[in-house]
């Protein structure tokens, strides 16, 4: 199911605990009641969960209430994953990544790591891994929050919802999709 992920700039940064982020998603209306069927870390869309993110053109609409989630349709879902360590996720093929400040073709291979320095050779800055421009399409983190049923550029976070995360973190954040 195609996602919408989010995660903190700061690829080190993670949440005191689980419950703790649960409960400002769940005031800021993103998520709702956990699924108990789905198990930890799981939750259906909020009461709030359309103000939350941005829509953008006139993509379908996505279906946030499982109750109306007729004829097959998926209801978004959100998910929240912790690592231990700094682990790169990405979509399949990611797209070309590029140097941020040149925007020449950045050439990467594993491992992927967020302390691993690349060497632009068209202008020469050195920029360590996360600092690339993955073009939306990767992130680096130790905690992300994936919005399931969200495709690609179908929506972005609203300025609401990275205040809320941003609060949080004490940083900014960053956001990426994978289509699967
Ligand atoms: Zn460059």
């Amino acid at each position: 199911m195609p996602a919408l992920y989010l995660h903190p700039a700061d690829p080190l940064w993670q949440p005191a605990g689980p419950d703790a982020v649960a409960a400002i998603l769940h005031a800021a209306g993103l998520i709702g009641r956990p699924d108990a069927a789905a198990g930890p870390g799981e939750f259906a869309a909020g009461e709030r969960f359309m103000e939350q993110l941005m829509f953008l053109g006139c993509a379908p609409q996505p279906v946030p209430d499982p109750a109306l989630a007729a004829d097959g349709a998926q209801p978004c879902s959100i998910h929240l994953h912790h690592y231990q360590q700094v682990r790169l996720l990405q979509d399949e093929p990611r797209p070309a990544v590029r140097c941020a400040t040149c925007r020449a073709a950045a050439t990467v291979s594993a491992p992927y790591t967020c302390q691993i320095r690349y060497h632009c050779g068209q202008c020469g800055r050195e920029a360590l891994l996360p600092e690339l421009d993955w073009r939306k399409g990767a992130g680096f983190a130790r905690f992300f929050i994936e919005i399931r049923g969200i495709y690609p550029h179908e929506a972005v976070p609203s300025d609401a919802l990275l205040n809320t995360l941003g609060g949080l973190s004490g940083g900014g954040w960053n956001y990426f999709y994978i289509r699967r």
